[in-house]
Formats: structure tokens, C-alpha cells, sequence
């Protein structure tokens, strides 16, 4: 079969003749139809020093998908072949304490779907049968194959009460701007979206955003000002890996406020624990998505009316992909996706 993969240990990604995967007892096999590229993806293109700490070549990437489910191992037999489906991209050890009560976005030991085992970016993909989500459908094929992403952005924006709260998200890449619209559907007041990319601001008015700001032109202070906003943001969503985005929304929060740590700060990254003390945050990480509710909360928000479309920018042949991974590291562009057939 055809597949991306990287081959060398060192920057690119290669376009490759390969065996169709093995699908063990417990694994099922997809045809892929569509998988969309995610920042971890051009990490690995870039062969950048976490791609080279988790990378080991050959390997197929990729993690984002929609298929056809077309075989099923000795353990899945009952799955009803022919359908659409999608697939979780965190495969977990299924025995440690989360695990066993059901937390297993909490897992202590994952290994990642085109990371430590082949990946999306490829003709078949095989994954365990319990990684498989069937879905609705309903749903059209580019927010299907975008479900890894919209469910960070799900499990992100569902941490906290967002009815009638006013909403700062840092950072407007792919998982901010689907953000946007989840609390814009969820019923936030304000939702207040920061990013230094115009392009991308751009994109956040279109999801839902009542303002989207440069913070390097104009101050948050400014805009909760002109919003009548007195005390501070209720919810924050940091989806953008910057030091400086993260210190500016712990200092423009309310007392009391509560965040929700998707972006992936630096090493070195420091922050004002005086407010986070004297102003009484609440700091959340999130990893992933919960297995399964996070999958269930997204397909019923976008059979519900959740529209993500105008994240969802560009699409590519399989063949292109230098294209849209170039496209990628310019930044001009939402989600983008790759077509297998
Ligand atoms: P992305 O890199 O496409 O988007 C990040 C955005 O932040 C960019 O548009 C960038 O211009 C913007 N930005 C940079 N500096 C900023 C600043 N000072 N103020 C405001 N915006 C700024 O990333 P993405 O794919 O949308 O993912 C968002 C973040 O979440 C990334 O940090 C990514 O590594 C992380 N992530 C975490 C998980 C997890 O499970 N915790 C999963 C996926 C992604
Ligand atoms: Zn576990």
C-alpha cells in the first residue's frame, strides 16, 4: 500500500511503497478515506528534537482519520463491516487505576497512533478494535477525519461551566478556532480569541469570536473595557503554547477563574504564581480526550449544529503532501486535510 512515512532521521517525509498492516486479534483495519495533519505531525516532518526523542524511523505517521472499517480481528468479530468510522489515537495500558475505573484519558502508560505504532497517513491503517469510534453517518467525512483536534478542543472547552461565561482563548490554530465555536455553541457571553497570526484572527470571527485580537496592538484591558467586562474572564482556554499568552491570561482573569491547559509551554516557561495564589485559580491540564464521552459530547454538539467548516481550510491528494505541509509552516491556514481515494 501507499503511505507517509518517515523513513530517514531527518527532516521530510517520504511517500512509500509498504506492506498493508498486520491486524492482530485484538485490532481492526480501516481504509482510509481522509486524515487531516496535526502540529505533532509537522514536528515529525521537521524532525525537530521531541520528533527525534520520540520518532523511531521507519514509521508510518498520522492520527487524524476517517475510514471504512473493512476487517476485524478474531476479538471484534461482532463489528459490522462497511461502516464509517474514526478512531482514538491514544492506545492505553487498560490496567493501571484509571484505566481500570474508567478514566482513561488519566492512563499511565499511552503509546500514540503514528508515533510508536504506524499510523494514518497511509491506504489501511490498523488499530485495537477498542480504539475504533463508529460514527454518525450524518457527519460529513472533513469534520470526521478533524475529530482528534475538535475532541481537544472539547475536552478543553467542557472542563469548566462556560453558560453565560465570558471566554478567553489564547491561541486561534486549528484546536482554538474549534474552541470558539464549541463555547459560542455551549453558550458563552464573550468570547474573546487572541493570536498574533491575521489570517487566523480572521477565522476566529468566522467560528464565533466577539472579539479577535493581536495582543501586540491592542491590550486585553482595552478590549474588556469596550466589552463592559469589570472583573475579568470567568474560563480560560490556553491553546497556543506561549509563555507570554498564558502570562497574559493569568493576569486578566477574575478572582476565582478557572483555566484549561491545552498549549504545551516550553521548559523554561515561568508564570506569576502571585496571581494564581492571591487570585484564586484554578489550573487544568488536559491531555487528549476522554475515552469515550469527549467522542460522544462532539458527535451530538455537530449533530446539534456545531459548525466547524470555516476551520477546516484546505485539502490535499495524499500526493501533495508537501504542499500542505509547507502550507502548514507558513500558517495560512485552518485544519488541513489529506484525500486518499
Ligand atoms: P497551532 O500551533 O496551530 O496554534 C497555536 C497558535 O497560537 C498559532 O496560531 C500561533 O500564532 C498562536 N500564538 C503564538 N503565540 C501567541 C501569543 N503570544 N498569543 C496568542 N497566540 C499566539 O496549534 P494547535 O494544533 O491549534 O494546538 C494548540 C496547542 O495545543 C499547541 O500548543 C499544541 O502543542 C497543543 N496540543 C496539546 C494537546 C494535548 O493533548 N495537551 C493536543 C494537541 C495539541
Ligand atoms: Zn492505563
Amino acid at each position: 500500500m501507499k503511505a507517509l512515512v518517515k523513513s530517514k532521521p531527518q527532516e521530510g517525509l517520504w511517500l512509500c511503497d509498504v506492506d498493508q498492516p498486520v491486524v492482530g486479534s485484538d485490532d481492526v483495519l480501516v481504509k482510509i478515506e481522509k486524515s487531516a495533519i496535526c502540529g505533532t505531525d509537522l514536528h515529525i516532518y521537521n524532525w525537530d528534537e521531541w520528533a527525534q526523542n520520540h520518532i523511531q524511523p521507519p514509521r508510518v505517521i498520522g492520527h487524524e482519520f476517517c475510514g471504512t472499517l473493512i476487517e476485524c480481528g478474531e476479538n471484534w468479530k461482532q463489528l459490522k463491516r462497511g461502516i464509517t468510522v474514526s478512531g482514538e489515537g491514544h492506545v492505553v495500558c487498560g490496567r493501571c487505576r484509571n484505566c481500570m475505573a474508567g478514566r482513561r484519558h488519566l492512563c499511565r502508560d499511552t503509546y500514540g497512533v503514528g508515533i510508536e505504532r504506524d499510523g494514518a497517513f497511509a491506504e489501511y491503517l490498523s488499530i485495537p478494535g477498542s480504539n475504533l469510534w463508529l460514527a454518525d453517518p450524518a457527519i460529513d467525512k472533513n469534520v470526521l477525519a478533524s475529530f482528534d483536534p475538535l475532541g481537544n478542543a472539547t475536552h478543553t472547552a467542557l472542563s469548566f461551566d462556560l453558560l453565560g461565561e465570558d471566554v478567553l482563548i489564547t491561541g486561534a490554530g486549528p484546536i482554538g478556532l474549534m474552541a470558539t465555536a464549541i463555547c459560542r455553541h455551549a453558550g458563552a457571553r464573550h468570547i474573546v480569541v487572541s493570536d498574533l497570526n491575521p489570517y487566523r484572527l480572521t477565522l476566529a470571527r468566522k467560528m464565533g469570536a466577539t472579539r479577535a485580537i493581536n495582543p501586540q496592538d491592542i491590550q486585553l484591558t482595552d478590549v474588556m473595557e469596550k466589552l463592559g467586562m469589570a472583573e475579568g474572564f470567568d474560563v480560560g482556554l490556553e491553546m497556543s503554547g506561549s509563555e507570554q499568552a498564558f502570562n497574559q491570561m493569568v493576569g486578566s482573569m477574575i478572582h476565582g477563574g478557572k483555566i484549561a491547559l491545552l498549549g504545551i509551554q516550553g521548559e523554561d516557561t515561568k508564570i506569576d504564581w502571585d496571581k494564581v495564589v492571591f487570585n484564586g485559580l484554578t489550573i487544568k491540564g488536559i491531555y487528549g480526550r476522554e475515552m469515550y464521552e469527549t467522542w460522544y459530547k462532539m458527535s451530538s454538539m455537530v449533530l446539534s449544529g456545531l459548525d466547524i467548516g470555516p476551520s477546516l481550510t484546505h485539502q490535499f491528494h495524499y500526493t501533495e503532501f508537501k504542499k500542505a505541509f509547507d502550507l502548514m509552516r507558513e500558517g495560512l491556514c485552518g485544519k488541513v486535510i489529506l484525500n486518499w481515494d
